[in-house]
């Protein structure tokens, strides 16, 4: 396997980009790519000769950074090259020195495309490693058309809009992890393996200008992701208070859900606004989407409308959810959620 360590100096200018080579940008957690860079990977297998020769970037410190390495060398056959980038300066998600680092390896290796998830942290770092790349990034791709052809919704999911990518430097784009599904299983590891190298982060400078990382909070739950989980059980404002939002939480526990609200339940103070979804929520895609109390708001809409099956139950027979529901029941969400937690059996 060829391993392949960055030079301290660099090698290719922004302007040489190199044909058909990507740059994934991955996140990781607990040792292991996540699941919105694995889309990202795929993304990549939709663009036309990039498959052959996919890099992908990781950072952090410590040993798990090391196992998301070794996951990332056999989690995806498109994976040619792991470069792993070993420095505290990466602990945290600061998205100055991550754009710096994108920067540097960019310069480094030519890539022609640079791709990451629209995640939190991939709208945070992409724009402003475009900025320093000088070129304008393509956000939220929801299809690749050809390998500067791409389509990604506007005025809030209504509209999809084919944008064609015309700039000098590498195409940098941020991908609808719902749009782009990722491999259900890892490929075997023996027979693909991607050589894993270091980045050589001698130069780097890790001047964080005004930003200062302060702390990060992760709320601790048993319940899945909501952006990768297989159902997800939504309230609305009708639930009326934190108190009666709990009868979402129960049926979501009794079917492995994970739970969402609408913008307007979370600024009533029912739920923590993680768990919104929508156009300034979450954008989820479950097999199951359970919408109870909620109007169908277009912003709510454009974070659930790709769900595979989408149930609600609305006392409003006019309510605008029923247009995009497959199955809907005019009924009081007070009597059919108790019912539904009598009838299901225990898990
Ligand atoms: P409501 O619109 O008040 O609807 C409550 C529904 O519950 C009604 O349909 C009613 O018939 C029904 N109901 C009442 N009582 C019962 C009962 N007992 N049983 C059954 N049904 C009952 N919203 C989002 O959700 N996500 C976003 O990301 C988002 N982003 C936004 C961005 C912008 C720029 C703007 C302007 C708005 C955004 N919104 C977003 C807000 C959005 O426009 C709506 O205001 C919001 O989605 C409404 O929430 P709701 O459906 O809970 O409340």
């Amino acid at each position: 396997k060829r391993s392949f360590l960055f030079p301290s100096s660099p090698r290719f200018s922004i302007f040489s980009t190199r044909l058909g080579s990507t740059l994934v940008v991955a996140e990781h957690d607990g040792g292991a790519i996540r699941a919105p860079s694995l889309s990202a990977l795929t993304a990549t297998t939709c663009l036309p000769d990039s498959g052959s020769s996919v890099s992908l970037l990781l950072a952090g410190s410590g040993p798990s950074l090391h196992q998301a390495a070794s996951h990332a060398a056999s989690c995806h056959p498109s994976i040619s090259q792991v470069l792993v980038a070993d420095s505290d300066t990466f602990k945290s998600p600061l998205a100055e020195p991550w754009a710096k680092l994108v920067h540097m390896v960019q310069q480094r290796g030519g890539y022609s495309h640079i791709i990451a998830a629209s995640s939190s942290f991939g709208k945070n770092v992409m724009p402003r490693a475009a900025a320093l790349l000088d070129v304008s990034p393509v956000t939220d791709v929801t299809g690749i058309s050809d390998s500067h052809t791409f389509v990604r919704p506007i005025y809030a999911g209504n509209a999809l809009c084919t944008v064609r990518y015309t700039g000098a430097g590498p195409c940098i784009l941020t991908i609808r992890a719902t749009s782009f599904p990722a491999p259900q299983k890892s490929v075997d590891s023996k027979s693909n393996e991607a050589s894993i190298s270091q980045v050589d982060l001698s130069t780097f400078d890790e001047d964080l200008g005004k930003s200062r990382y302060i702390s990060q909070t992760t709320q601790e739950d048993e319940r899945p992701d909501l952006g990768n989980a297989r159902i997800v059980v939504s309230g609305g404002r009708a639930l009326k208070n934190a108190e009666n939002f709990k009868l979402i939480e129960n049926l979501a526990e009794k079917l492995g859900a994970a739970v969402g609200a609408t913008r307007a339940a979370v600024d009533a103070g029912f739920v923590p606004n993680e768990l919104q979804v929508g156009q300034t929520g979450k954008i989820v895609a479950p097999e199951l989407y359970m919408a109870f109390g909620v109007s169908g708001a277009i912003q709510h809409i454009a974070g659930m409308r790709d769900s595979k099956v989408i149930v609600a139950v609305n006392n409003d027979a006019d309510a605008p959810i029923f247009q995009v529901a497959d199955y809907g029941l005019v009924g009081d969400l007070f009597e059919v959620i108790p019912e539904l937690l009598e009838k299901l059996p225990e898990k």
